[in-house]
């Protein structure tokens, strides 16, 4: 049995395959150089849903793909969806530092409340079954950049209960409850019921 895990970040792909390395993925890359789905959806569900169906459909397996986000609720949710779209032409320092700057003035750690949040979606292209589990971390936004791991907006990301953004935390600390470690365990458990694992 096979997973296409449809992404082409790799980033996702390594952070994926240590959270649940009892899914046998594979990567979109071992089967095609350029695969691009365009995210243009209005939420993470629609574009992750895009994601699985399209590449699901054209390469034919089992695939899963994943959207997330940064939520920052002082900004009414912003990046969110956008989060990869914001400043596309810039790197993730100036994004950092764009969206710090828009925090000036949220002093309190209510007011710079921030959730990272990840929606997964399996396909199966033979059935037309779709599967959508969530995943979501609360957290704070920090004053400055801090750290070097992870990829991302994690360098400003403070989660529940730390004081280290994820950029500091040690990624084995990260994928133990990150949005994404959340989303997926609860897709391992989905895929067990469902038959599609064992
Ligand atoms: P997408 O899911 O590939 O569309 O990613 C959306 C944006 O959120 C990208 O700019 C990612 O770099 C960022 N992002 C997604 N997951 C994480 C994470 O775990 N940490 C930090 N940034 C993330």
């Amino acid at each position: 049995m096979l997973i296409l895990l449809a992404t082409m970040n790799e980033n996702k792909v390594d952070e994926i395959k240590k959270i649940v390395p009892e899914i046998p993925f594979k990567k979109i890359s071992d089967f095609s150089d350029e695969w691009d789905v365009e995210e243009d959806g209005v939420s993470f569900e629609e574009n992750a849903t895009k994601k699985a169906v399209v590449s699901g459909n054209y390469f034919g397996f089992y695939t899963v793909a994943d959207d997330s986000g940064l939520e920052i609720k002082a900004l009414d949710g912003f990046p969110g969806v956008r989060s990869s779209r914001f400043m596309a032409e810039g790197n993730f320092v100036d994004k950092m530092t764009a969206l710090l700057m828009k925090m000036k003035g949220y002093e309190t750690d209510e007011e710079r409340y921030a959730q990272f949040r990840t929606v997964v979606c399996f396909y199966d292209p033979l059935e037309n079954k779709r599967i959508l589990v969530e995943g979501i971390v609360k957290g704070t936004l920090s004053k400055e950049i801090r750290g070097e791991g992870g990829f991302g907006y994690d360098p400003i990301f403070i989660p529940e209960g730390f004081e280290k953004t994820f950029g500091e935390l040690p990624e084995t600390v990260k994928n133990t409850f990150s949005h994404r470690a959340r989303a997926f365990a609860e897709l391992k458990e989905r895929l067990k019921k469902e038959g599609y694992l064992k």
